[in-house]
């Protein structure tokens, strides 16, 4: 029986239902522009059939939010938009037929797929990810650097009591994808696992739900910082690829038999550590594609087929998948790292991570 969910510190702002005339939103007004925050209406009387106001209280800030506004992914983001993917806050309107899915008062999360189908080949086997008239919160859709989002009612996820909000938003991207990650790696209990990356934003998140599902967890990553929070996450083995002369090696002999892993995991996005990975597992083993942005991966054809090996390429979860990465967290066996600032920090936020100076994630409070 899974522990009783416990209540969590809630936020007086989360009581406030009243909708104010005007909100802050941070705004790109073209592609490779600069982010900027300025007063926005609040669409609160223009609500579609089945889509909800919700009133963010905070977001995160993915790595995905600066591509949307660089525009160097293959597929462009909506201009002018307002970008963000990890939010949590409180239902305060609601368009009609919404309310089949959230009441008002919910405290719900917005996630990159902020709406799809539901009629579809794919959402109808719970691939709504793949859904092609897929919407994707931030990129084609208006996002959660704003304080008030129109959200599509049936894709918000629904955050348990026993967490609170500020700690449910980078577990809204990051967790859900990492979350289902460990799933494509169909791993059993006592299975080992690498997790390449083990001491970053994805995998200090991976780690923790790959020990939640029994997996014995060799992390991967670099320093003693990361050293420190890898083991104390739960990685049973920790192996610093810089100080380490045959990774390979090292990580077959971490294996519980010698053998290599059952799956890799790669939360980083070096070329290099997925070709390692494919040395190094085991036959039969998995290969789970998450880190971005690798261009290419080189599979060796040959022992690809005499070792039986799977490359999956895992996107972000679906409804059920956010749903229960956030009921582990409520639960207390997965606790998201991170630093919190205001949403007015969200320009100086994308310059340091364009020049790669954030360590780790970001959560902003939308009112600050
Ligand atoms: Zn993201
Ligand atoms: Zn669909």
């Amino acid at each position: 029986m899974p522990a009783a969910l416990s209540k969590a510190k809630v936020d007086a702002r989360e009581k406030e239902l009243k909708i104010p005339n005007e909100q802050k939103a941070a705004i790109c007004r073209e592609k490779g522009g600069k982010v900027t925050i300025e007063n926005a209406p609040i669409r609160s009387n223009e609500l579609k059939r089945g889509e909800a106001l919700v009133r963010l209280i905070y977001s995160g800030v993915c790595h995905t939010d600066l591509h949307a506004i660089l525009g160097d992914w293959p597929i462009d983001a909506k201009m002018p938009l307002i970008g963000g993917h990890e939010g949590a806050g409180v239902v305060v309107a609601l368009g009609e037929g919404a309310d089949e899915f959230v009441k008002k008062g919910d405290r719900v999360g917005i996630k990159w797929i902020a709406d799809s189908c539901l009629k579809c080949d794919f959402c109808r086997r719970g691939h709504e990810p793949n859904c092609p008239d897929a919407q994707c919160s931030g990129y084609t859709w208006d996002g959660t650097f704003q304080q008030y989002a129109v959200a599509s009612a049936r894709h918000l996820s629904h955050i348990p009591d026993g967490l609170d909000l500020e700690s449910a938003s980078p577990l809204l991207c990051a967790g859900v994808t990492v979350y289902r990650a460990v799933k494509e790696a169909k791993l059993l209990p006592g299975n080992d696992v690498v997790i390449i990356g083990s001491g970053g934003g994805l995998g200090h998140l991976a780690v923790q739900y790959a020990s939640n599902a029994g997996a014995r967890v060799i992390g991967i990553d670099t320093g003693s910082e990361k050293e420190k929070l890898s083991i104390q996450l739960g990685c049973e083995k920790f192996i610093d690829f810089q100080k380490e002369k045959d990774l390979v090696q090292a990580v077959k002999e971490a294996s519980s038999d010698g053998h290599g892993p059952h799956a890799a995991i790669v939360a980083a996005s070096s070329p290099k550590a997925y070709e390692q990975a494919l040395d190094y597992l085991r036959p039969r083993g998995t290969l789970v594609v998450v880190g971005l942005p690798v261009t290419d991966i080189k599979a060796n054809v040959f022992w690809t087929v005499f070792k039986s090996l799977n490359i999956v390429g895992s996107y972000v979860g679906n409804r059920q998948d956010a749903q229960e990465a956030l009921d582990i967290a409520a639960r207390g066996k997965v606790k998201a790292i991170y630093k919190t600032l205001g949403l007015s920090d969200l320009p100086q936020v994308y310059d340091d991570m364009h020049h790669g100076k954030i360590a780790g994630r970001i959560v902003l409070d939308l009112d600050k």
